[in-house]
């Protein structure tokens, strides 16, 4: 079983933040800002590929409840949600998770850098598969 699965059954203490019957939210145990948490599915998942339409509404309901209570809660400034999908993408734990990572003015955090705008046929690789 994986270490999400088992916080959520109550096996893996975690800092408990918000839970109903779908969402389950806690702290990063490496936080990258203070109040810094991952908000997961009940149900294992393992990236966003596999989340079914009708639980996704539950997660965005989470996310904006989360980042609304940051703001106020701690006096963030913002937040940034993220999401690994699959290891190269730098995900560890293979049950889709988001992460809401407060951020406050000055922290000083830099944003993925960026590359210069090459015309390619992305576009049309892209489209194929939607
Ligand atoms: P990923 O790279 O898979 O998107 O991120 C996994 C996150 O889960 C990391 O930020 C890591 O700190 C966090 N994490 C891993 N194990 C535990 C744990 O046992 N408890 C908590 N609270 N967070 C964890
Ligand atoms: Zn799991």
């Amino acid at each position: 079983m994986c270490i999400f699965c088992k916080i959520i059954k109550g096996e893996v203490p975690c800092g408990k933040i918000y839970e109903d019957e779908h969402v389950l939210v806690f702290l990063d145990i490496n936080p990258i800002s203070k109040g810094h948490c991952l908000v997961v599915t009940k149900e294992h998942y393992e990236t966003l590929l596999e989340i079914p339409e009708d639980e996704s509404i539950y997660l965005f309901k989470a996310l904006k409840k989360i980042g609304k209570a940051l703001m106020k809660g701690l006096k963030a400034d913002g937040f940034n949600i993220g999401m690994n999908n699959f290891s190269a993408a730098g995900q560890v734990v293979m049950h889709a998770h988001f992460h809401v990572i407060p951020r406050f003015k000055g922290d000083g955090l830099k944003h993925w850098p960026g590359k210069k705008f090459e015309e390619g046929d992305y576009v049309k690789e892209i489209k194929r598969f939607l």
